[in-house]
């Protein structure tokens, strides 16, 4: 494969930052920076009820766990980075373990036509996940460069692969993969082999944003200049103590409402906390703080929503001239 901006032949990079982290800062991590502890297990408190038609004006957002969140359009259901397993790690034995259970099993989804995959970390990236859903509804996966051949191994059979700013269209569903700043890996071996990204959803009426995991950058201006104003955007508020070890890969919750903004997101929904325990922060850390720079940089609450596990939310057209003609 040719160089480009975010590939130097060999490894894809995000143009103008260094994420590498040497051995010593991941230790100066581990042993100096203390973990807030979280609950062991929390029960999920709603029964999702999930639309029984659903109107070619609106789309359905709901929350199943950590990044994974379920949207429904008219003719077409999606879900983002589906993740089901009891941990996110490369063996069942060890490694992060689920808090909370998912908001429904694999077996009580609805038909899954797509499913969007930003990177390849073993929390956005989940094996038995995509076996399961490959087998039971031949799900489309649609992922960043460099993702095809793992997802096949897996038994995916339909997989798009995208480089950053490449569009594909699954029915009346277009989709864009974008610019956002992370990495990747599931091995000692292969940092940064594969590519990560956001992606823009466009459906006929609406027009949302999903990042996937990112830090802030200014990026978030360069997709809002290319595509307009979000309807939705779905943004990460967790994963990010501590700072100078995180900063670079996780946005916070304050970040996260700069990228609010710089999207010009008509709302956005609060992702990528209290399932997993994968950084310092205590469990409810994110929406306290996701709460305190709302109120500081005047945001309204149901303009940024944090859903709780199983919630689900309608979004319905309001205004015609974000309506996109082409379609
Ligand atoms: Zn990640
Ligand atoms: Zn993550």
């Amino acid at each position: 494969m040719e160089e480009k901006p975010h590939f130097d032949g060999r490894k894809f990079f995000n143009p103008g930052k260094d994420l590498n982290k040497n051995i010593w800062q991941l230790l100066k991590w581990q042993l100096f920076n203390k973990k807030t502890p979280w609950p062991k297990w929390r029960e999920n408190k709603i029964r999702v009820k999930l639309p029984k038609k659903i109107h070619k004006d609106e789309f359905y957002t709901t929350y199943i766990n950590h990044a994974t969140h379920l949207i429904q359009f008219n003719k077409q259901n999606l879900i983002t980075d589906p993740v089901f397993s009891e941990r996110v790690s490369p063996v069942t034995w060890a490694g992060p373990k689920r808090h909370r259970p998912p908001a429904l099993a694999i077996s009580q989804l609805p038909p899954i036509h797509i499913a969007l995959i930003s990177h390849n970390h073993y929390d956005h990236m989940d094996k038995t996940t995509i076996f399961m859903l490959a087998q039971k509804f031949e799900t489309t996966f649609i992922v960043p460069l460099g993702n095809k051949k793992l997802l096949e191994s897996f038994g995916a059979k339909k997989i798009i692969e995208l480089d950053w700013w490449q569009e594909t269209k699954v029915g009346d569903l277009s989709i864009t993969l974008t610019e956002v700043q992370h990495w990747s890996a599931r091995t000692l071996m292969d940092r940064n082999k594969s590519l990560w990204g956001g992606f823009i959803i466009r459906s006929p009426t609406h027009q949302i944003f999903f990042s996937g995991d990112t830090g802030y950058g200014p990026f978030f201006s360069k997709i809002k200049t290319h595509f307009g104003p979000m309807d939705l955007s779905i943004l990460p508020i967790g994963a990010y103590e501590p700072r100078w070890f995180m900063k670079e890969q996780h946005m916070n919750p304050d970040e996260a409402v700069k990228a609010h903004f710089a999207l010009s997101s008509k709302t956005s929904l609060a992702t990528h906390f209290g399932t997993f325990q994968l950084t310092n922060e205590g469990i409810d850390e994110p929406i306290e703080a996701l709460k305190k720079a709302c109120k500081e940089r005047f945001v309204a609450e149901k303009d940024f929503i944090i859903p709780d596990i199983g919630e689900t939310h309608r979004f319905q057209k309001t205004n015609p001239e974000h309506e996109f003609k082409d379609f």
